[in-house]
């Protein structure tokens, strides 16, 4: 189907996309947050009609047949393909998506509010999903951009206690707002003590893809806790093999979320529960917040809004 693109925001996943050296596409639209309205049917389209508000997701589609397709869980699927990355994305007035890989938007959220929860909600989300529960437990988030803001709102939510790690004093305040009951400057304190004194924490989230934090991370943890790795790089991270085995330290990636998760994550949206300071900016502008949000500049997200 052709959907109409109303905003599209910028994610660390499109730097990361974009510093590949070798691309299935070339050239290619990076955005793989978009919101738009769906303009015209493909031939045995089936799932939207012309005029239906969807967001696209970085997961343009999957083969639909494997097992993990058929349990519903298409971002588990070997052949799935990525908007932005094997097709185009969303920057750009008009893009090609498949109607059963969108996100159903609310009517009450605008296209710009929208557009975060498709990649940075989602994923937040479905990490925070796997933290250990319970009003004792502890969720440590390294990284307090976008998907750590969010992540911090779902671990509320979902009554967790939260302690907030990152450089940025600005963004710290911020995840104080949020509730985080600990923040720590790893500039200017070590986290590790400050997560050891309160014995460590169940679950440790890094949405940072670099080594110095995911190691940070690790030894943040109480015994047996669960480390979550979500930011990506172009990297491989080491840790302890003893205190990994000693401690029963548990390690998981976490990508995305399955379909459920994204209409929840809508959901919790469009009842105002979650939010997320995204500013805008023209398609002219990209290039500028791409720099910003290399450099940690970003209050929040961005997000292209078309006219
Ligand atoms: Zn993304
Ligand atoms: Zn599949």
């Amino acid at each position: 189907m052709l959907v109409r693109a109303e905003a599209c925001g910028l994610c660390h996943s499109d730097l990361f996309v974009q510093s590949h050296d070798s691309l299935p596409k070339l050239p290619l639209t990076l955005g793989h947050e978009a919101v738009g309205v769906v303009e015209q049917l493909g031939e045995g389209v089936e799932g939207a009609s012309i005029g239906d508000r969807l967001g696209l997701t970085f997961l343009h589609g999957a083969c639909g047949r494997c097992e993990a397709c058929l349990m519903s869980h298409p971002e588990l699927c070997p052949r799935q393909q990525y908007t932005g990355f094997h097709v185009d994305g969303g920057f750009a007035e008009y893009v090609v998506a498949r109607p059963e890989y969108c996100a159903r938007i609310p009517a009450e959220l605008s296209p710009v509010a929208a557009a975060p929860f498709c990649c940075a909600g989602w994923t937040a989300f479905h990490a925070v999903a796997q933290a250990e529960s319970g009003s004792k437990s502890w969720l440590a988030v390294f990284g307090v951009g976008g998907l750590g803001q969010l992540a911090i709102q779902y671990a509320r939510l979902n009554g967790l206690r939260v302690a907030a790690v990152d450089v940025n004093d600005d963004k710290l305040a911020t995840a104080k707002s949020l509730g985080a009951r600990i923040v720590v400057n790893s500039t200017t304190q070590d986290p590790v003590a400050a997560l050891q004194r309160i014995g460590g924490v169940q679950t440790a989230v890094s949405f940072v893809g670099r080594p110095d934090v995911i190691q940070q991370a690790a030894q943040s943890l109480r015994r047996n806790g669960l480390l979550l790795l979500v930011g990506l790089d172009h990297t491989d991270f080491q840790l302890s093999l003893v205190q990994t085995v000693l401690h029963q330290v548990r390690i998981a990636g976490s990508f995305l979320g399955n379909p459920a998760e994204l209409a929840e994550v809508m959901e919790i949206a469009a009842r105002k529960e979650t939010a997320i300071q995204t500013d805008t900016c023209s398609l002219d502008d990209l290039p500028d917040a791409m720099e910003d949000m290399k450099a940690g500049r970003l209050p929040g997200r961005v997000a292209v809004k078309f006219a």
